[in-house]
């Protein structure tokens, strides 16, 4: 059985402002205490994991253990069926030094044409994990699938979402509302795993 977070401090063990602002949106009936890595000024560590649960776990540890309090890490990205998979863990690497993901999208889509590729699908998949200052985490992944749709469209959202429509829908998830996009993301879908493991009042 998994281990329960136990109430208290929660650590959000990442400095993307988007993350930070859809996991605290996501935790908020569960009554955490949250703080992000970013506001206690904690080092970002190096994400050199080959899967996105191992990058999670690392982000997740090294917050845990600097700060002495539960942290919870999330590793996501984006992973193009006729790319294998790319840009998959290297998501944001995509952007550049300057985290444009203006350039990133622009890429993907030069890829797909270079590929010549008709297949468009595409998910996005996401790792949390629950890690104690001992050591101990818990791991859990979600995905959304979809296609990628150019050119872009929405400015809600963050990264790739005005070039990702998901499958069902005709509007891109930088044109829903964040509520909608939460009720199906590949986060919420991994959230919904992590709460009922790890939650007690879930
Ligand atoms: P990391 O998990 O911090 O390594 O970064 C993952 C990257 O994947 C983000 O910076 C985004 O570019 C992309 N990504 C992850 N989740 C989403 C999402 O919900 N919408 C759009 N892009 C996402």
């Amino acid at each position: 059985m998994a281990r329960k977070f136990e109430g208290g401090k929660l650590v959000i063990a990442s400095h993307n402002p988007g993350k930070v602002r859809e996991i605290g949106e996501l935790l908020a009936p569960f009554g955490a205490d949250v703080i992000s890595a970013g506001d206690l000024g904690l080092p970002e560590p190096v994400e050199d994991g080959a899967t996105f649960i191992a990058n999670a776990e690392i982000k997740a540890l090294a917050a845990a253990k600097a700060s002495g309090h539960v942290a919870l890490a999330d590793d996501s990205g984006l992973c193009v069926h006729a790319l294998n998979d790319e840009p998959g863990v290297y998501s944001a690497r995509w952007a550049g030094p300057g985290k444009d993901f203006t350039v990133a999208m622009q890429k993907v889509e030069e890829a797909l044409n270079a590929a010549d590729a008709q297949d468009r699908s595409a998910h996005f998949a996401c790792a949390l994990t629950l890690a104690w200052t001992d050591g101990h985490v818990e791991s859990f992944e979600g995905q959304v699938h979809g296609a990628m749709t150019w050119p872009a469209r929405g400015d809600k959202g963050f990264g790739y979402d005005p070039t990702f429509v998901p499958d069902g829908f005709k509007t891109t998830f930088a044109e829903m509302e964040p509520a909608q996009k939460h009720a199906m993301s590949h986060r919420a879908n991994a959230f919904k795993k992590l709460v009922a493991a790890c939650f007690a009042n879930a």
